[in-house]
């Protein structure tokens, strides 16, 4: 096992009706800035339960962050921040808005050009002003953990940043937030958080056992509940355990003392840059590939996988590895996910040239674990995907 360090400082509030805790999370004297996304938080009756906890506190609104928050959105909270002097961010929202309030926070104080932060992948780790969030999509972890990814529309560019500063202070989970969520976006859920798993478990060395099993464990359970969220996302049961399977698929946990590839993820990240496809409709696109075009490396991982979260016996690894990424193929499928890329975008003939065009340019040269996942692997991947 690979040394680590354990850190991290998000203090979750979990269950129904939590969201009147926001009273007692959010500093008191603090002059909040409330940011939210494109308004679904005003149709679903979640504006309502924060603006009634927040009785009494100074709020500043600024709605209007998109999915795949844009780099140009968020400087515009900025300024808001710098002119009023507001000196705590509420993010209300998914992912996209939780990222999108760890970029302003890291921002604000920020003495150079705010793009550094994201062209450098800066680590940021004191100057923040603090942030606190009510999930209100199970998806991308973001709610427990210091990463985030921001895209600049000018250049089309969707960059990923953290530190340990990007932890928000606390972070409320009400499972009840699922109800009004359409269906695609509780698939999208699902596959985000399985995915996330899959970019930190399907590595090798394999000696990290109880790792194995917590990863397996979400697997599992995201198999067994994932359908069926989806079908009835009122069925409480569903609903918590889905909300609680995508924080801990992404809360460091994990990841601790293992190699982790994500390179299924900076490859969608271009995807949606390039054609706006949603972020786990891009990680269902590319990862069963990456799994064919690096199966002799993952292989015996894949059989273990295999083994334990398909149940698939028999005692030929190459043939177990390979039909675990049937079954993933199918279970993605299942979940409403696209199999190609060309079932997305007309443009997609040139897209691996593209990415690997982009990826040198940056210095990518070695992404995965172990830096296995080269140029000339992530042009066979993409072209695998169309
Ligand atoms: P999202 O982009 O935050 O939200 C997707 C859509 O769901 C939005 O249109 C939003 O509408 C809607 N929505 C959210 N909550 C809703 C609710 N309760 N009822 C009805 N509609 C609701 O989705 P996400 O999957 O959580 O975030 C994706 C982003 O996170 C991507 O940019 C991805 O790259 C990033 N990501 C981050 C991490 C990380 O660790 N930080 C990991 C993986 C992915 P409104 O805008 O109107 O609210
Ligand atoms: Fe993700």
């Amino acid at each position: 096992m690979n040394n680590f360090e354990l850190y991290n400082p998000t203090k979750l509030v979990f269950g129904e009706g939590q969201i009147a805790k926001l009273k007692d999370l959010v500093p008191q004297n603090a002059r909040v800035i409330m940011v939210y996304g494109g308004g679904s938080i005003f149709k679903n009756g979640i504006y309502d339960q924060v603006k009634a906890a927040l009785e009494g506190f100074s709020v500043t609104e600024f709605g209007g962050i998109e999915a795949n928050p844009h780099y140009e959105t968020l400087m515009k909270a900025v300024e808001v921040i710098r002119n009023e002097q507001l000196d705590f961010i509420l993010a209300v929202g998914g992912g996209s808005v939780i990222d999108g309030a760890k970029f302003i926070s890291a921002a604000v104080k920020f003495a150079g050009d705010p793009k550094e932060i994201l062209h450098k992948r800066m680590s940021i780790r004191d100057n923040a002003i603090p942030f606190g969030a009510v999930l209100t999509i199970p998806a991308t972890g973001s709610e427990m953990n210091s990463g985030s990814v921001v895209t600049i529309a000018a250049t089309q560019e969707k960059l990923a940043f953290g530190g340990p500063a990007m932890f928000p202070v606390f972070s409320i989970c009400d499972p009840k937030v699922i109800i009004s969520l359409p269906k695609r976006q509780l698939q999208n859920g699902v596959i985000d958080a399985f995915t996330h798993v899959m970019e930190q478990y399907l590595t090798y060395p394999i000696d990290a056992l109880l790792q194995d099993r917590f990863s397996e464990s979400i697997l599992q359970t995201l198999v067994e509940i994932g359908p069926k969220v989806v079908e009835q996302p009122e069925n409480y049961t569903l609903a918590s355990n889905f909300m609680w399977c995508c924080t801990m698929a992404l809360n460091g946990l994990i990841q601790k003392g293992v190699p982790t590839d994500w390179a299924t993820h900076m490859i969608g990240h271009e995807l949606t840059a390039l054609y706006g496809i949603d972020h786990a409709r891009t990680l269902a696109i590319i990862a069963p590939n990456l799994y064919k075009v690096l199966f002799s490396a993952k292989k015996d991982k894949l059989a273990q996988y295999g083994r334990r979260v398909w149940n698939i016996t028999g005692n030929d690894t190459d043939a177990i590895a390979r039909e675990a990424i049937l079954k993933t193929e199918a279970f993605f499928a299942e979940m409403g996910m696209p199999g190609n890329l060309s079932s997305q975008t007309p443009d997609y003939a040139n897209t691996a040239n593209i990415i690997v065009q982009r990826f040198e340019t940056r210095g990518w040269a070695k992404l995965g674990e172990n830096g296995i996942v080269t140029p000339d692997k992530v042009k066979e991947i993409v072209e695998l995907s169309y």
